[in-house]
């Protein structure tokens, strides 16, 4: 249902939570693990894969343009699901989800 590879990136011109230099997230990308129901993680991490190091808010010191994506402890880069902020803020997305995707996706994640 949702592009393969799907960044996302706050649209608000001072985004509250970028503390340093823009921040995209890397929602989902083939090359990484598909979560399953079955999958029993608890341990996860961020990393930057712009600057090829962990990521902690802003403990990444590698430059501008950080792309950050979900680090699973058992399995490697993983996908994660859109979460509520990336779904009040659509804009944010590249490529940009149609009105199908985004129902869909947050009626999956019970947004209200
Ligand atoms: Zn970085
Ligand atoms: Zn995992």
């Amino acid at each position: 249902m949702l592009p393969p590879r799907l960044l996302w990136c706050d649209p608000r011109p001072i985004p509250r939570d970028n503390l340093q230099e823009p921040v995209t997230l890397v929602v989902r990308d083939p090359g990484f693990h598909e979560p399953t129901d079955e999958d029993d993680c608890t341990s996860f991490g961020y990393v930057c894969q712009s600057h090829d190091g962990p990521y902690r808010g802003d403990a990444c010191r590698g430059g501008p343009s950080h792309l950050i994506a979900l680090d699973c402890a058992e399995h490697g880069l993983e996908n994660m699901w859109p979460d509520g902020r990336m779904l009040m803020l659509p804009d944010g997305f590249t490529p940009p989800l149609n009105d199908e995707q985004l129902v869909w996706a947050r009626a999956e994640n019970d947004f209200p």
